[in-house]
């Protein structure tokens, strides 16, 4: 991926950081910034690394539990929109996707755990300051409240049956078990597609357009999935006998014009509406 740079190496995976993720550290020093000087930017820029670990916390999840299967990863990306880990391949039994899946989320609910443990009487989930957009006073109570509600945050956002959050890949390798994958693919993308169109018109009319970006984003991906599990059942069931052209013609300079009309005209791959190509 473009942009990138590299951040550091756990387990033999690069983690790299886009560009564009410093947007997000920028957007969080602003919102503290604004109400509380100096110490609000440090604090918001904080808070974001904080939470970027988290997510990163949460894609070794998914990339250990590959590694487990013996799928190699390739990198770690980190972006303002969360983190991506590339897989360098898919896993074969829907059982491995399941867990894959599932790793991710898991950490941040363990993260929660120990967040609400260590915080103890610090950490007041009531949400004050929290849901009005406002930036709470800098203070550790804040730091820890304000993880923990990220962490719960991460967790319920990623179980949304959509791709390509993990909840739409927990959602396939459970239809994968009773059905091909590609129907389960199909259906969970579906499901995707109508979760994400609901989130957009949730996110216009509330007039979050953060939360609208995502719908596009989880859209595309839905459809994208969908797109590449058509193309991975095109390719494990078509033999090479399929994909070549057993009826090719081979010309030499030579050769007149009318050899390869006389050609097109009597191929038996090839009709008056046109060839049949794959
Ligand atoms: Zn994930």
């Amino acid at each position: 991926m473009k942009w990138t740079f590299n951040l550091m190496r756990v387990r033999g995976i690069e983690i790299k950081i886009h560009l564009t993720f410093l947007l997000i550290l920028a957007l969080g020093g602003f919102e503290w910034g604004r109400v509380h000087g100096a110490p609000g930017v440090a604090f918001g820029v904080l808070v974001m690394l904080a939470l970027f670990a988290c997510v990163t916390l949460h894609e070794l999840g998914h990339s250990i539990a590959a590694q487990h299967y013996k799928i190699p990863v390739r990198e770690i990306v980190l972006l303002p929109i969360g983190g991506v880990a590339m897989l360098g391949k898919l896993p074969e039994k829907p059982q491995q996707e399941l867990v894959i899946a599932a790793a991710g989320p898991a950490v941040n609910v363990a993260i929660a755990a120990v967040l609400a443990i260590v915080g103890g009487p610090l950490v007041t989930l009531d949400g004050h300051g929290l849901v009005e957009g406002a930036a709470p006073a800098p203070s550790v109570a804040t730091f820890l409240t304000w993880l923990l509600a990220a962490n719960i945050t991460l967790v319920v956002f990623n179980l949304i049956p959509a791709f390509p959050l993990d909840g739409g890949r927990m959602l396939r390798a459970v239809l994968a078990m009773a059905t091909d994958y590609r129907r389960a693919t199909v259906i969970a993308a579906g499901i995707g597609q109508a979760a994400a169109v609901g989130l957009g018109l949730l996110g216009v009319l509330s007039g979050n357009f953060i939360l609208a970006l995502i719908a596009v984003f989880i859209f595309f991906g839905a459809g994208m999935e969908s797109f590449q599990a058509k193309a991975k059942t095109v390719l494990t069931t078509r033999r090479i006998g399929d994909a070549y052209n057993k009826h090719a013609l081979t010309l030499n300079p030579n050769d007149r014009v009318s050899t390869a009309v006389d050609y097109i005209l009597t191929s038996p791959s090839c009709s008056a509406a046109g060839c049949s190509g794959w």
